[in-house]
């Protein structure tokens, strides 16, 4: 047989690196998460100080670039929790999200003050709807303040990302006007989101192409993907607008975010994984880390993710028709673009039960992201022990619910 590995390098060394354009002169993606932000302020994603920082310093394992950690103005529980994940996760950048006015970049500035590497991360709407229905300001006042607010914010860090709110709706001259204006401002990050899940892979790439075709100085800046995933498209719209020159991508994990959610982070580093013939880019994220991440989510929020969400679901890797499952046995290659594996999903079939011993059960524990030490072990391995008397197959979700929720935070930090 086969090994599945060997046809996948053999199809890589085939491989033809495309020329990208002079901006993107690095194939390097930025990975910027906001489950801290936009993720969290969506219906049943509440998180808790403790489950904060616990999440940021998981996102930093993962090998996020920037972690959003919040939006300091919002409240004063937002802005500690900003903070303490500035003061204590030093291996990734904590942005800090500010309108554009002068109280909320000077109270993200705040927030961020701790951080080993820090940024502020201000926005202001482009679209006409946004200014006369939302903000009651005209074009030439949004101008004004976004280069204000983008100079302000300069004062306090080296790096200031702009976003125009709502790009994907702006008359496409005023958008680069207005970025033309954060970039000489100071803003080293550009961000296009297309805030209302609107645009098309197409459109959204050749907004893209139309802005590092036209802004002074674009090769100089780092332009952002921020997708919402209202018609589906989050995550292809994200990818059409790497391959259009963006660097940095915006997204979530398990695509929480406000309404239909955000462009989901382990789908795109997927994409970027298996389709290396198409996507020739690189970035930091330890792909094995993308499950336990998504476990460690769905603890501190109200709902777990759907059983065929791509990638991280219950039923990402589960066959049961048995032409499928003839074929996997065959070769995984028949039916599984990518092993179980490479993505942090635990393929070992081992049920946990009353005869099961604390090895299997720290295992476990450990695929599930939470590595215990020798007390936490024996602690609840004594609770599990309790558990498999009364109940018959012990489930995942069980094992986490040994956990006590003040453990899930202590625990490997
Ligand atoms: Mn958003």
């Amino acid at each position: 047989m086969i090994n599945p590995q060997t046809i996948i390098s053999m199809h890589y060394d085939q491989v033809q690196i495309e020329s990208v354009r002079p901006m993107s002169s690095s194939n390097q993606i930025v990975f910027f998460d906001t489950t801290l932000r936009d993720g969290e302020q969506s219906p049943g994603c509440t998180m808790h100080h403790e489950e904060k920082l616990r999440m940021a310093h998981q996102l930093a394992d993962l090998g996020v670039d920037v972690i959003e950690a919040g939006f300091a103005i919002a409240s004063q529980g937002d802005s500690d929790s900003i903070r303490t994940i500035a003061r204590e996760v030093r291996n990734a950048r904590i942005a800090s999200l500010a309108r554009c006015k002068r109280e909320d970049i000077e109270a993200a500035a705040r927030s961020i003050e701790p951080a080993a590497k820090s940024r502020i991360h201000t926005f202001l709407a482009s679209s006409d709807l946004h200014l006369q229905a939302k903000l009651k300001i005209t074009r030439a006042e949004a101008i004004d303040q976004a280069a204000e607010s983008v100079r302000l914010a300069c004062t306090f860090t080296d790096d200031v990302e702009f976003s125009a709110e709502d790009a994907t709706r702006t008359d496409p001259d005023f958008l680069v006007k207005i970025v033309t204006v954060a970039v000489q401002a100071g803003a080293t990050t550009i961000n296009i989101p297309d805030t209302v899940g609107y645009t098309t892979p197409e459109e959204y790439a050749a907004t893209f192409r139309m802005l590092l075709d036209k802004v002074p100085g674009a090769e100089n800046v780092i332009f952002s993907t921020h997708c919402h995933d209202d018609l589906g498209m989050a995550v292809a719209n994200t990818i059409a607008g790497i391959q259009a020159g963006a660097r940095q991508v915006e997204c979530t994990i398990t695509g929480i975010g406000e309404r239909a959610g955000n462009a989901a982070l382990e789908e795109i580093a997927a994409a970027l994984m298996v389709r290396r013939d198409k996507l020739p880019y690189t970035n930091n994220i330890k792909m094995e880390k993308l499950y336990p991440t998504s476990k460690i989510l769905a603890e501190f929020i109200s709902f777990g993710c759907s059983p065929n969400k791509a990638i991280v679901g219950a039923n990402a890797f589960a066959h049961e028709s048995g032409i499928h499952q003839h074929g996997v046995m065959a070769n995984p290659l028949t039916y599984e673009i990518m092993t179980p594996e490479s993505v942090g999903v635990p393929t070992n079939n081992m049920v946990l039960g009353k005869h099961s011993g604390r090895r299997m059960l720290e295992q476990r524990l450990a695929e599930l992201g939470h590595p215990l030490t020798r007390s936490q072990l024996d602690e609840v391995y004594h609770r599990f022990t309790e558990l498999a008397d009364r109940k018959k197959s012990i489930y995942d979700q069980d094992l986490l619910g040994l956990l006590q929720p003040d453990k899930a935070t202590a625990i490997a930090h």
